[in-house]
C-alpha cells in the first residue's frame, strides 16, 4: 500500500532537506485503526538522530534568521496553495493513520491551513512598537527576534492541526523547527514537509526525526533547542514542562481534558442533542475538546432520552465510508483501558444506559467500541474525573447551574466548556464563572481560531503563552529593546 511519495517498509526522517534512515533498528508499527492491516513501520529515533537534526537547523538558522520577514512569508503563501491543492490527499492520510471520518479530517486540514494563513501575516505580526520622547531627546524601540531552534512534540489524535499550530508560525518568525510527530501517526508529517519544501522552503529549516521517548528527551536536553512546543497527555504534558523549564528553556505544554456540556432545561433538547452526539462521539471521543461529561441540570429525563435514541442510531464503521460518525480509537491497547473505565464505572455504581461493548463484535478487525453512556455519574467517581479519550459519556445531574459550574470547578482541567441555553443572564454566569479557558455557547465543539490563543487552563495547559494568535507569535519571538539619545 502506498502511504507517501517516500514510502519504504519504514519511515524515513528529514534531516538538512534529505530523506536519512535513523541510526536505529528498533521499530513500530503503524497500524490503521479501523482493519488493523499495517501501513507502515516507523523508527524509534535515537538522540544521534536528534544531534543530527538539530545541527542542520543550527546552521539552517543563521542564514534564515536573515531572510526579509516578507520573503519568509511568502514560502508560506506558496505552501497554502500547494496544501489546498492537496486537501483531500491530506484528508485520506490522516484517515488512514489516525481512523477518523473523512470529513472530520478534511475539517482538520483546513484548521491546518488556517494556522499557515496566520504565519502569512509575518510582516505586520512581527512589527515591534516605538515611542519617541521617553525622556528629553531620548526614544524607545523594541524590535522583535527568533530564538534559535525550535522542537516540536505532538499527539496521535490531530496529525495535520496541531504540528501546523506550531511549525509555520515559528519558522515564518524565523525560527528553525524539529517535529517529533506522534511515533501512532507519523505518516501525514512527511507528507507535510516534503510539502513545504516545494514551496521553496531551505533545507534545514524545517526537519522531522520520528520515534519515541528518546527523541523527546534529546530535544529537551540539547543545548542548542532554545524552546519545547508540546501538546499530548496530562502526565507527559506535565514531564516535559518541567524538564525543559528545569533546563532554563522556554516552553508550552498542551495537556489532558474533561469538557463538561451544561444543558440547562430551556435549551432546545434536539439542538442540544445534536451538538453533544458530535462533540461526544466525532473522532472516536479523541479530540482534547470532546465533550466527555453532560451536565443535565433540572429533572430533564426527555434530554437523556433523546440522547439515548439518537446514539442507537449512530453510524459505526471505517471513516472512509460515507455517513460515518464514530470511528476506531487509536490502538487495541487503548480499547482494553477503555473498557476497564467501564468496567470501573459500572462498580463504582454508575448507571450504564448505553453499553456501546455490545457493537466490538459486528466490527471485529479494528479498535471498535459503540456509543457508551452512563447516567447518574458522582462526580467524585473515576469516570467523572479521568480522561478517558473514547466515546464514553457521563452524564451527571445537577438541581442547578451554581452546581453545575461547580463541577467544573472540581475538576482538575479546564480545557474547554459548554452551556445550551436561551437565557441571557445563565450565559453571562457561565461565561464569568466557568472554570475553563475556551468557552462555548450553544457551541459543541468550541476550538479557537488560528488568529486566537488555544486556551486551556489548569491542569489542561502548563505554561504561560499558548499555542496560535498573539500568544505564539509572543512564544516564537524574544524582544530586544533599544533607547537611543539624539543630541546635537
Ligand atoms: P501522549 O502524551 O501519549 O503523546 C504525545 C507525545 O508525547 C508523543 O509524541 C509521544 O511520543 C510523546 N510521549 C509519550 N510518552 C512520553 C514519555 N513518557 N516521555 C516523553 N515523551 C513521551 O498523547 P497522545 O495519546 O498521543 O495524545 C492524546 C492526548 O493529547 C490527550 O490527552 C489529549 O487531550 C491531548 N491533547 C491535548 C490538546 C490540547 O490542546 N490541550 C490537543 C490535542 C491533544
Amino acid at each position: 500500500m502506498s502511504v507517501t511519495k517516500n514510502d519504504t517498509t519504514v519511515l524515513k526522517n528529514y534531516i538538512n532537506g534529505e530523506w536519512v534512515n535513523s541510526s536505529s533498528e528498533v521499530t513500530l508499527d503503524v497500524p490503521n485503526p479501523a482493519t488493523n492491516e499495517l501501513l507502515i513501520k516507523v523508527p524509534v529515533s535515537t538522540k544521534d538522530d536528534v544531534d543530527l537534526a538539530v545541527a542542520a537547523a543550527k546552521e539552517a538558522f543563521k542564514k534564515w534568521k536573515n531572510v526579509p520577514v516578507p520573503k519568509r512569508a511568502r514560502v508560506f503563501y506558496k505552501y497554502h496553495h500547494l496544501l489546498t491543492e492537496n486537501h483531500e490527499e491530506l484528508a485520506r492520510l490522516i484517515v488512514q493513520e489516525n481512523g477518523k471520518a473523512y470529513n472530520e479530517a478534511y475539517g482538520e486540514v483546513q484548521r491546518g491551513i488556517e494556522c499557515v494563513e496566520f504565519a502569512c501575516g509575518a510582516p505586520t505580526l512581527m512589527m515591534g512598537e516605538t515611542l519617541s520622547g521617553i525622556a528629553e531627546d531620548i526614544d524607545s524601540e523594541m524590535f522583535r527576534y527568533p530564538l534559535g531552534v525550535v522542537g516540536g512534540i505532538t499527539p496521535f489524535n490531530f496529525p495535520m492541526m496541531v504540528p501546523m499550530w506550531m511549525f509555520p508560525l515559528a519558522i515564518a518568525c524565523g525560527n528553525t523547527f524539529v517535529l517529533k510527530p506522534s511515533e501512532r501517526t507519523p505518516i501525514l508529517a512527511n507528507r507535510l514537509v516534503e510539502l513545504f519544501t516545494e514551496a521553496g522552503a531551505p533545507k534545514g529549516v524545517l526537519n522531522v526525526v520520528h520515534g519515541a521517548h528518546d527523541v523527546v528527551n534529546g530535544l529537551i536536553e540539547h543545548k542548542d533547542v532554545a524552546a519545547i512546543s508540546f501538546v499530548g497527555s496530562q502526565p507527559v504534558a506535565k514531564y516535559v514542562y518541567e524538564r525543559t523549564a528545569g533546563e532554563g528553556k522556554r516552553v508550552q505544554a498542551l495537556s489532558g481534558a474533561k469538557n463538561h456540556h451544561i444543558v440547562m432545561p430551556d435549551a432546545d433538547i434536539d439542538r442540544a442533542v445534536q451538538h453533544v452526539m458530535s462533540a461526544t462521539f466525532g473522532s472516536a471521543g479523541q479530540r482534547c475538546m470532546a465533550c466527555s461529561a453532560v451536565v443535565v441540570v433540572g429533572d430533564n429525563d426527555a434530554f437523556v432520552a433523546a440522547l439515548k435514541r439518537e446514539a442507537d442510531k449512530l453510524n459505526i464503521g471505517n471513516g472512509m465510508d460515507e455517513e460515518v460518525l464514530l470511528t476506531p480509537v487509536i490502538r487495541k491497547e487503548h480499547r482494553d483501558k477503555v473498557l476497564s473505565y467501564i468496567e470501573k464505572g459500572l462498580s463504582e455504581g454508575a448507571d450504564l444506559i448505553r453499553d456501546g461493548r455490545k457493537e466490538m463484535s459486528d466490527h471485529p478487525k479494528g479498535n471498535f467500541l459503540g456509543p457508551t453512556i452512563f447516567d447518574h455519574v458522582d462526580p467524585e467517581m473515576t469516570i467523572a474525573k479521568d480522561e478517558i479519550f473514547a466515546p464514553v459519556l457521563s452524564l451527571l445531574r445537577a438541581k442547578d447551574l451554581d452546581e453545575g459550574l461547580e463541577f467544573i470547578r472540581r475538576s482538575r482541567y479546564g480545557n474547554g466548556a459548554t452551556i445550551y441555553t436561551n437565557s441571557a443572564k445563565a450565559v453571562r454566569k457561565f461565561r464569568e464563572e466557568a472554570d475553563a479557558g475556551m468557552l462555548g455557547i450553544n457551541v459543541g465543539v468550541p476550538a479557537t481560531m488560528a488568529f486566537f490563543p488555544f486556551s486551556g487552563w489548569k491542569d489542561s495547559f502548563y505554561g504561560d503563552l499558548h499555542v496560535n494568535g498573539k500568544d505564539g507569535l509572543n512564544f516564537y519571538t524574544r524582544k530586544k529593546m533599544i533607547t537611543s539619545r539624539f543630541e546635537a
